[in-house]
């Protein structure tokens, strides 16, 4: 068995900013990825303004058009700034690893957990603090028995193989209720075509094939005229149930913490910022709860505006705003909202 300070659960965009973050600290880290490489989650891979300050990323793309949808019609709404900047997903973790001094491992499913050690396909590896950031299928979540209800979301799309040409975001109550429509990058070079929609009770995959996959086929076939039966497609799980990050010395940041942003979907920023937040806690760095009072704090928030918005009659009033993000009062009450999440 060998021994370790840190032993972080997930090479994704959390767990790879609390390495980051726990670099020259002195002790001895170590990330165990199940995949063979970085960058593998299904993802868009748009970051925003507040996520990394200052860092410019070789291949990106910006966004300072919103196509806003409804079942009136669509509406294209810019800005002279951007407001998300598509990042693959592989550069953007390399980026974060390269900027940390910790162990990798790849490769390395973690199948087993206990108090004081984790197994993997491979090894066992003792730990003082054990951090999850293994994403929403995460099995530190499941070793703490957090159930995982209120909110979860399930993303279902189809692939065309070539850049995004818009990003657009669809509200449409009939067709997604407590979701949405999208068009947006898969990364970089690819473009994903589907819908998300909240599951309260159910954590099961068959939600996505039963509720889901026959709602986006049936849109995507008559609003974009694809021919859904020749495209390739995906389901993905996102967690927005939080439930806690400090549980003695198990911590969850990220995805397995639920700290996704249940209205936009947005949840590199949280997965970059709880993993700074949880390392600056282990540094014995009192910016370390102050970050993680802040996260929890905009995820309470952010669930309110979500069970609000997404609630008759509340979610013909988004629609009504939504439908002319353009007129006079609502394109205030639009661009407040809209920036007040891109720049937090
Ligand atoms: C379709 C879709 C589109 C999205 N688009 C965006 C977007 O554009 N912008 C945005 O900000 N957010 C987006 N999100 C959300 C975003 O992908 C996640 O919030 C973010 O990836 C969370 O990061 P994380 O590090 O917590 O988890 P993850 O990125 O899921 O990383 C977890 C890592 O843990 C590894 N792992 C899992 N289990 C184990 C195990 N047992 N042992 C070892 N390793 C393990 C995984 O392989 C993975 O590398 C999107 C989500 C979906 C579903």
């Amino acid at each position: 068995m060998q021994d370790y300070d840190v032993v972080i659960v997930g090479g994704g965009p959390g767990g790879l900013s609390c390495a980051r973050h726990l670099s020259n600290s002195g002790l001895k880290i170590l990330v165990l990825e199940k995949n063979n490489t970085l960058g593998k989650k299904i993802c868009s891979g748009e970051v925003s303004s507040k996520t990394f300050p200052g860092v410019k990323f070789k291949n990106e793309q910006k966004w300072e058009t919103v196509v806003v949808g409804t079942h009136k019609g669509t509406v294209p709404v810019s800005y002279n700034r951007p407001f998300l900047w598509t990042v693959g997903r592989f550069e953007l973790e390399t980026f974060l690893k390269n900027n940390s001094d910790a162990v990798i491992h790849f490769s390395e499913p973690v199948v087993e957990i206990t108090p004081d050690y984790v197994v993997t396909s491979k090894a066992k590896y003792k730990y003082k603090f054990l951090v999850g950031a293994d994403g929403s299928f995460s099995r530190v979540r499941d070793y703490l028995k957090l159930p995982m209800k209120h909110i979860v979301g399930w993303a279902f799309h189809f692939i065309i193989d070539k850049p995004a040409d818009r990003f657009a975001v669809y509200w449409l109550p009939n067709t997604f209720p407590k979701g949405y429509g999208y068009v947006m990058s898969k990364s970089l070079g690819k473009t994903m075509i589907g819908g998300a929609m909240v599951e309260r009770s159910d954590n099961s995959k068959e939600s996505v094939h039963q509720v889901l996959a026959p709602k986006v086929k049936e849109w995507v076939a008559k609003e974009f005229g694809l021919d859904v039966n020749k495209l390739k497609s995906e389901g993905m799980k996102g967690n927005a149930d939080y439930r806690g990050w400090k549980f003695n010395n198990v911590f969850l940041v990220g995805d397995a913490a639920g700290l996704l942003n249940p209205l936009t979907t947005e949840g590199i920023f949280y997965a970059v910022k709880s993993g700074e937040g949880v390392a600056k806690f282990i540094r014995r760095d009192p910016e370390g709860q102050k970050i993680m009072n802040s996260m929890q704090n905009a995820h309470r928030w952010q669930v309110l505006i979500f069970d609000i918005a997404t609630a008759w009659p509340f979610c013909w009033l988004v629609h009504w705003i939504l439908s002319n993000p353009k007129g006079w009062l609502r394109s205030k009450i639009f661009n407040y909202v809209f920036w007040k999440f891109m720049d937090g």
